[in-house]
């Protein structure tokens, strides 16, 4: 049977499981009720199936919950080392929290890109705080079995621009070649907490000019203001369900993780006809005359249905965020200009 993977099909997302007593406040997983028990049976099942119906061979990601903390450990060791000998798997890749090495050690060598999810908030919420020392033995371990590491830092909205600097400049010297950044996506923002994390994307973006290329600062927004800025375009608003598809805990497809289990789960093939049918709806409106549209198109699916019950919508959130951070860069640009005229 048929299990319908898109076309562009290239990545898998695998969840061990949802389980993960780190307690980040701003934990996605926890706010959109994503709770799906672990079926060890049916999950391996589902990964089978998924890379035997792959078109081509895919990288596979294995990501929680906490992918290295029970009951998903036991789970991730033997996924890794079933992916490790399958021909169709063409990467390992991990996303987690866990530094400890005697987990860590277990699947590094089988792994081709770790994931470490670290923040630099001062809040005491801060669930993710890594002393740099830590963060070298985890770069030490990675460099020793040539795996990439990345980090993944949520921003809280109260880094400043110095500690942001400060931050990308350990994690650089301690031999990270790249660090994601995003906001707290599933949570509410008032106005002044927009404005500042636009002021902090725009930080983070003259950052990444220049400090390329001895380290790697990505991001979607930062991505799609660049992208905007020489021109570029994107097929759609993110990869869920065009060329990444996830493997749930019961073996279930997904088109993506960040979708609110409470609204109900989606097919792979009814978010792709929601997705043919979402652009028309949004050009109706005020997407059809911004100039990002070639690189957002109404951005996440999941904030729309999140925020307005309707995925046809636009995110909103996202929408305030990129909008704010193109008229910071194109002030920039504009003050460049006239300083070379
Ligand atoms: S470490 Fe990740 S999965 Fe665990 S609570 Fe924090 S955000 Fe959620
Ligand atoms: S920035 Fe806003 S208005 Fe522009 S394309 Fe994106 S969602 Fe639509």
């Amino acid at each position: 049977m048929t299990i319908g993977l898109p076309e562009e099909f290239a990545y898998l997302k695998v969840i061990p499981s949802y389980v993960c007593t780190r307690g980040c406040d701003y934990c996605y997983n926890v706010l959109l009720a994503q709770e799906t028990s672990l079926d060890v049976a049916k999950l391996l099942d589902g990964v089978d199936e998924a890379l035997r119906q792959a078109p081509r061979p895919v990288h596979v990601e294995l990501i929680g919950g906490e992918p290295l903390q029970s009951p998903g450990l036991d789970v991730t060791i033997d996924l890794v080392e079933r992916l490790s000998r399958n021909p169709q798997c063409a990467g390992i890749v991990l996303s987690t929290a866990m530094v400890a090495p005697d987990r860590l050690s277990r699947v590094i060598p089988l792994l081709s890109r770790v994931y470490l999810s670290m923040d630099l908030s001062n809040s005491k919420d801060n669930r993710k705080r890594l002393h740099i020392q830590r963060l070298r033995s985890v770069a030490e371990l990675c460099d020793a079995h040539g795996v990439d590491l990345c980090l993944s830092t949520v921003l809280f909205g109260d880094e400043s621009a110095d500690e942001l600097s400060r931050y990308v400049e350990d994690a650089k010297s301690s031999g990270v070649k790249s660090i994601g950044f995003t906001h707290r996506t599933a949570s509410p923002m008032s106005k002044a907490e927009i404005a500042a994390t636009v002021d902090q994307y725009h930080h983070l973006f003259r950052l990444r000019l220049a400090e390329r290329p001895e380290i790697e600062i990505f991001g979607s927004m930062l991505d799609s203001i660049e992208l905007s800025i020489i021109g570029g375009s994107r097929k759609a608003p993110c990869e869920c369900g065009r060329n990444s598809v996830v493997v749930e805990p019961d073996g279930t497809l997904s088109p993506g993780v960040c979708f609110d289990h409470r609204r109900g789960r989606y097919s792979i093939m009814q978010f792709t006809q929601l997705r043919s049918e979402r652009p028309a709806h949004l050009l109706e409106g005020m997407c059809g005359t911004c100039r990002l549209w070639s690189v957002c198109q109404g951005g996440c699916v999941s904030e729309a249905i999140r925020l307005n019950g309707s995925p046809l919508t636009r995110a909103n959130l996202e929408c305030e965020i990129i909008r704010g951070l193109a008229s910071l860069i194109e002030r920039d640009i504009a003050a460049l200009s006239n300083d070379s005229a």
